[in-house]
């Protein structure tokens, strides 16, 4: 089955539900058993039977089966956030005394809570160059227990080589977890690049609406109860209500995620063009320092990147954003609409120096028409000459 077809098919029976197309939303908290030996033989480690509220129902197993089935994993655990699936996943690896490599551009909120929540409790935490590759290697210690990728990093977009990074850490039996919000399933086949605990921020596109915060953690067969326990064990559940959305989301990633493409590489190429940009970063784009990686190891590109403009006062800066009206201002990204914002990206580095030359901006391209979102920003460039 090809993927687009995938995606229509994976995560439902009708049959199982009187003909219904979709899964529907099944609430429970408590399960009755008809015996009290079926009862007590609820547990153990087949996480897919309805057994209790907190552990999922078909709605939950529904959308993880879909987003599983799509990146080609053994299978999925939702969370109530990504943030949350990070979490619990550094969790289910690192103890008091081991040692993890996370990349500089890490998500910064990734990076606080390795910061905030593992150094305290005597994890070391030592952030890598993202472009070190197969380096890593010599970055791995006798009590290292996890690498942690981000490709390309959301506010930098440099592009990680996961592949070289994977073979460096499977050689010493180190796992690879990633966090793959920006490939998605649809575009990033995890487990074929050498990843082997696949973190979503399903918020992002899989969900695709800008209307629900979940997370989804997919793992391969030799690492899926260390996280599918965790998981149980920190008490995580999400409401089938939330499952039920972002799977009505992820059906349609497919075409969402190809015409975002599209018009994130017109209005990039067109930003190119523009003497205030100083560069645009962007692995889709020939010319990119991430680019042959990213034809290599993805199957398309997010609608998410960054440019940098030429030297320019904070006020011209904010002169640029608030002059804009279809790009929204605010977090988060996947949505069908577009955002800005300044990635102030110095702050958070810590082993590598980030000097673009000029502030950084970073795009969320939607599916408006790419013609009117170019007239948007030709208005943020001309308040900004302005200011
Ligand atoms: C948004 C985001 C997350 C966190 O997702 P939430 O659902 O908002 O907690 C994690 N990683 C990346 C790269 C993100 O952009």
């Amino acid at each position: 089955m090809k993927k687009d077809t995938l995606l229509s098919r994976a995560g439902r029976d009708p049959a199982r539900h009187q003909g219904m197309v979709n899964t529907p939303v099944f609430r429970t908290s408590t399960v009755i058993f008809p015996d009290l030996e079926s009862y007590e033989g609820r547990g153990g480690d087949d996480y897919k039977k309805v057994r209790y509220g907190l552990s999922g129902t078909p709605t939950t197993f529904a959308f993880e089966e879909a987003v599983a089935r799509m990146e080609g994993g053994h299978a999925a655990v939702a969370l109530p956030s990504g943030l949350a699936a990070i979490v619990v996943a550094l969790c289910a690896y690192l103890k008091a005394g081991d040692h993890l490599l996370a990349p500089d551009s890490v998500y910064t909120p990734t990076r606080a809570f390795c910061d905030r929540h593992l150094k305290p409790n005597n994890i070391e935490v030592e952030y890598y160059d993202p472009l070190i590759g197969a380096g890593i290697e010599k970055r791995i210690r006798a009590n290292t227990r996890a690498v942690f990728c981000e490709a390309p990093g959301s506010l930098s977009f440099e592009m990680q080589d996961i592949p070289a990074i994977a073979a460096a850490a499977h050689r010493r039996g180190i796992p690879v977890l990633a966090d793959t919000t920006w490939g998605t399933p649809y575009f990033f086949r995890s487990f074929e690049k050498g990843v082997d605990v696949s973190i979503h921020a399903a918020t992002k596109y899989i969900a695709g609406h800008s209307d629900v915060v979940i997370g989804v953690i997919v793992t391969n067969e030799t690492h899926w109860l260390t996280v599918r326990r965790a998981v149980a064990d920190y008490g995580y559940g999400v409401s089938p209500d939330d499952c039920y959305l972002a799977l009505r989301g992820f059906r349609t990633i497919g075409v969402r995620m190809n015409q975002q493409m599209q018009n994130a590489l017109q209005v990039a190429r067109w930003l190119q063009s523009r003497p205030q940009v100083r560069r645009v970063l962007y692995p889709a784009l020939e010319g990119d320092p991430g680019h042959a990686i990213w034809k290599r190891d993805f199957t398309g590109a997010a609608s998410l990147f960054s440019f940098v403009l030429q030297p320019a006062a904070e006020a011209r800066v904010a002169a640029f954003i608030n002059a804009l009206e279809l790009f929204g201002i605010g977090s988060s990204w996947g949505g069908f609409e577009s955002l800005a914002i300044v990635a102030r990206i110095e702050r958070y580095r810590t082993v590598t120096q980030w000097d673009p030359g000029g502030p950084t901006i970073r795009l969320h391209i939607g599916l408006e028409d790419p013609g009117d979102l170019i007239a948007d920003l030709e208005r943020g460039f001309a308040a900004l000459e302005k200011a």
